[in-house]
């Protein structure tokens, strides 16, 4: 990925309000029709301020990086994710805030797996992309787009009021790591069932102080590694012995994300239980997630799921399968210890879970 830095209006007239770096990464928010007009195709997002003028009227200093080659966020990889923190920590005193222009089919996986790799985060870090072009007339992007550089630069008592990785969509500003698409045709793409909008864009921008993160005390830190042997296994009725065996015996297989039914349950036929606990004592780490999205894991609630608990599973709680998964890249690939790696499974981390329900 080649990147290149430019400011983008160099002739602000007043003050700015506050200063945003703006990360380009594709999705169909940056297509517009080539010449032919009949395909969509990338556009060059140096040019946003002719093909949306009002975001001079924001009086906000911008600056862009952008992607050569943007992708489609279906080829999002965690090197992606890796290099997208590095950006923020090397130009993370310069701005008040980054927006991240991104595809929305993963964008739900990468806002959580940013919400982890940056640590004591102080500044909003905002994705949003759009449900159609901007180069049609009926685009949602400029709207996402401008409400997401206002999230990024909103203060209150001098201070950022968002100080973490959310998705800036349809009208609602969610955690990055609650988030989950859950619409491919309307405008309203995400939803967080478990946590409340941490706020809604109307007439104002109507923030939600009780659900915000605390502005966090230590230093910010943008980590680096994340473990990519991880896997998500969703339960159905009639699993194959043969299958689920040979998936939990994958040589290096570190996670699974095991998604299971309504409040943590799964099958108890010994050769399932057997296979989960052989994997458990292999030293794979099985994180439990609900296949329900709204809802949480408890395990012991019923003995379907007890069986789990004794085996070593570990809950998710209320936690998404997109964070639950980037949850495990994360801690799994700090080196830390089979102990301390547990415990931060365990842990809330970045609001990616409730411990007791809201
Ligand atoms: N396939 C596109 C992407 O995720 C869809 C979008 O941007 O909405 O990159």
């Amino acid at each position: 990925m080649a990147l290149r830095k430019i400011n983008l209006n160099t002739a602000l007239t007043l003050e700015p309000e506050g200063s945003v770096l703006l990360i380009y990464t594709g999705g169909t928010i940056g297509m517009i029709y080539d010449r032919t007009g009949s395909h969509l195709v990338p556009f060059n997002f140096e040019e946003i301020l002719v093909r949306v003028p009002e975001l001079r009227q924001l009086n906000i200093a911008l600056s862009l990086i952008s992607y050569d080659e943007p992708i489609d966020s279906s080829d999002i990889t965690e090197e992606d994710w890796i290099k997208l923190a590095a950006i923020i920590q090397e130009n993370y005193e310069d701005y008040d805030g980054f927006v991240i222009l991104h595809g929305t089919d993963t964008m739900a996986y990468s806002a959580s797996a940013l919400s982890y790799l940056l640590e004591n985060l102080q500044k909003p870090v905002v994705f949003t992309g759009a449900q159609v072009p901007i180069g049609k007339m009926r685009t949602d992007a400029r709207e996402n787009l401008i409400t997401a550089l206002e999230v990024a630069v909103s203060t209150r008592k001098g201070r950022c009021i968002v100080p973490e990785v959310c998705i800036m969509f349809g009208r609602l500003l969610l955690r990055g790591n609650r988030s989950k698409k859950v619409e491919s045709r309307q405008f309203n793409a995400f939803r967080s069932s478990n946590y409340p909008p941490l706020a809604h864009a109307g007439v104002n921008i109507e923030y939600h102080s009780m659900v915000l993160l605390p502005f966090p005390t230590g230093t910010f830190k943008a980590h680096q590694k994340l473990e990519k042997n991880i896997v998500r296994l969703r339960l159905f009725p009639g699993l194959a012995e043969r299958v689920i065996r040979n998936l939990l015996a994958t040589k290096g297989l570190k996670g699974v994300v095991l998604e299971s039914y309504g409040s943590g349950n799964a099958p108890t036929a010994p050769w399932f239980l057997n296979a989960i606990r052989e994997a458990v004592d292999r030293g794979t780490f099985i994180l439990n997630v609900s296949q329900c999205d709204g809802g949480r894991v408890e395990q012991g609630m019923y003995q379907t799921s007890k069986f789990l608990s004794d085996l070593g599973v570990i809950g998710g709680y209320d936690i998404t399968s997109e964070a639950a998964v980037t949850k495990l890249m994360f801690v799994l690939g700090q080196g830390w210890s089979p102990e301390q790696s547990r415990k931060m499974l365990e842990s809330n981390l970045r609001g990616e879970i409730s411990l007791e329900p809201l």
